[in-house]
């Protein structure tokens, strides 16, 4: 223990010569560290409370505290926030388990529930009653409002305020033990009616609630508030830095106060700003509308900034970490551009994904001069960004099919692709020449192309040195797989969903065209059996992730994100605005 409390402060000695800390946090353990507030010790817990799916805000989260203690060589916990049975449910505790586990993080056999610590709770409430610090209230809800003041008014005082320790301690015990019905009565904390704070204006810390509780069932009819089971709890697992979002900044000093009351352990709360995304909401009530009102498919439809609709959606991992790292950690509120999450997904996804083709909207192609009956496979990079991934063989023959969008009859200027008479490269096989097209005669569409190909240009490349201006990707329709592919856009139409006129709410900026369903596509025939989860690059389209709904060997896809990079296009315009 000494040997390591040695190494680690030479460890830090060297930190804090050397670069410096990248975030305000790390200074503040620094200077824990070298005081030895703490006994050198780094503690930081991740305390989600089970009323829905973790978001991309609480991987923000989630990878500072799991990560600070992993720099500092400490504990990270993972606790639960029980104390609202009404809102809580095991299905949410156990995906945030699976959440947390799969950003990558482990919290050893530090599992923990506030609900463990209810009976101890219930002795320091019981403690601060003796102590002359908290009183039976019988003010309503409502009461308790209107008494409490404004910002700008002091509070009253509760006229049960002062009831001896006797009274409160034998109207506490029946609040246990079932006698009072639901709002009857609260344990409040007796601090400052006047306080220019509005938190230490004796809050509520105990309320009745006949409601179960999915982990200690009946056993229970009060529960506490968050504000004083937490800073308990955090007590209770010695906590060094209990690390919040700022809206607990006005908190603190209740934090404190509990704590110093009852003279206990006390941790070190610091607050941060929380993650906002653009065209995203973040707060678990409004996700929760999603899914009842059925604007989406359930907690994890690829739409969901959840981190199971991320995962479903083809997000990695290492992404989403990284995100959080390049998104830092500051005091004061912001909004991060999405386009930053998805230039994360796209630069992991480059380096891994295996490149594959895929037509989307299939156009047919017969090339007249190719023997038929015949099939020859054409060597494909599996990845250039890495060599190690090798090459694998993509059958080719007489028809075949092509991306729609890639022929124009009437070719618009810069237009490169095919279109009449026009000569193309298809990727990794030959050059191919438009020579007639086929349309519906009822609807004048356009169905099949007719096509010659250039024996001489095997492997892509014409012997004589002629140049065309566009390579297509292709499948041959004799070995393709169909599959269903489904497009995704942001599920908001503006940057800020709550931007609503008066009288709506933030679904009035639902984007009603944020699924886009193509339900016969085709993929070359390598992806047959390509489990759940995997990810691909389909050249030219994006990044795409099979999804859960495939069977029967029918492929689902989900884009993950398109090839387009807006996040390089903003960077870059940053760059050039810096140097301007
Ligand atoms: P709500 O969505 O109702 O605001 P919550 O986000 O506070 O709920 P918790 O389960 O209490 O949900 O959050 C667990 C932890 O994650 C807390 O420490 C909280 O501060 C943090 N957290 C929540 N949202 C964000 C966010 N957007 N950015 C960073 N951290 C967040
Ligand atoms: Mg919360």
């Amino acid at each position: 223990m000494g040997g390591d409390t040695i190494a680690m402060s030479e460890g830090r000695t060297n930190a804090i010569e050397g670069a410096p800390p990248s975030n305000f946090i790390k200074e503040i353990i620094e200077e824990d560290l070298r005081t030895n507030r703490f006994g050198g010790r780094v503690h930081t817990r991740f305390p989600p409370e089970p009323n829905g799916y973790l978001h991309i805000g609480h991987a923000k989260s989630i990878c500072l505290n799991f990560g600070l203690a992993e720099e500092y060589g400490g504990l990270c916990n993972l606790r639960f926030d029980d104390t609202n049975p009404t809102k809580e449910d095991i299905e949410y505790v156990e995906s945030i388990i699976e959440d947390v586990r799969w950003l990558g993080f482990d919290w050893g056999d530090r599992l923990f529930y506030a609900s463990d610590y209810f009976e101890q709770l219930y002795e320091y409430a019981e403690q601060l009653i003796k102590l002359g610090k908290a009183y039976v209230c019988d003010l309503s809800p409502d009461e308790i409002r209107e008494y409490r003041g404004t910002l700008t008014e002091p509070g009253r005082e509760s006229p049960y305020r002062n009831r001896s320790v006797e009274e409160n301690l034998d109207l506490f015990r029946r609040m246990r033990a079932g006698e009072f019905p639901d709002g009857a009565r609260t344990l409040r904390a007796k601090i400052d009616m006047a306080s220019p704070n509005l938190n230490m204006r004796d809050p509520v810390i105990y309320r009745i609630r006949h409601a179960e509780h999915h982990r200690t069932g009946n056993k229970w009819c009060i529960y506490p508030m968050y504000d004083f089971a937490h800073c308990l709890s955090d007590s209770i697992e010695g906590i060094t830095h209990s690390i919040c979002t700022l809206e607990f900044e006005d908190h603190r000093p209740l934090y404190d106060w509990f704590l110093d009351v009852l003279g206990v352990y006390h941790p070190r709360q610091i607050e941060f700003a929380r993650l906002n995304l653009t065209y995203t909401v973040l707060s678990k009530r409004k996700l929760l509308t999603l899914v009842e009102r059925g604007y989406v498919r359930g907690w994890d439809d690829p739409r969901m900034p959840t981190l199971s609709g991320l995962r479903r959606r083809g997000y990695t991992p290492e992404a989403i970490r990284n995100f959080a790292e390049r998104i830092g950690v500051a005091k004061t509120n912001s909004v991060v551009d999405i386009a930053l999450l998805e230039h994360c997904v796209r630069e992991d996804l480059n380096k891994r994904a295996p490149r594959v083709m895929a037509v989307l909207r299939p156009l047919k192609v017969v090339l007249l001069n190719y023997p038929e009956g015949q099939v020859e496979e054409v060597e494909a990079i599996n990845n250039p960004e890495d060599p190690s991934m090798g090459t694998r063989k993509v059958p080719f023959s007489r028809v075949l099919y092509i991306e729609r969008d890639d022929f124009r009859e009437e070719p618009p200027p810069q237009f490169y692709r095919l279109a009449p008479g026009r000569e193309v490269r298809l990727r990794y096989a030959y050059f191919i020449k438009c020579v007639d097209v086929i349309k519906d005669p009822r609807t004048g569409e356009v169905v099949e192309l007719h096509c010659t190909y250039d024996p001489e240009t095997r492997g892509g490349n014409a012997p004589d040195g002629r140049k065309v201006k566009a390579t297509l990707h292709w499948v041959s329709a004799a070995h393709a797989i169909e599959a269903e592919v489904r497009l995704y856009d942001y599920l908001f139409t503006k940057p800020d969903p709550s931007d609503v006129e008066e009288g709506q709410d933030f679904t009035a900026n639902i984007n009603p065209n944020s699924l886009e369903v193509l339900p016969s596509c085709w993929v070359e025939p390598s992806l047959k059996g390509a489990p759940i989860g995997s990810r691909y690059q389909f050249e030219r389209l994006g990044y795409f992730c099979v999804d859960p709904d495939s069977a029967n060997g029918k492929l689902v896809f989900n884009r993950t994100v398109t090839l387009r990079d807006t996040w390089a296009k903003i960077e870059k315009a940053q760059r050039a605005n810096q140097d301007s």
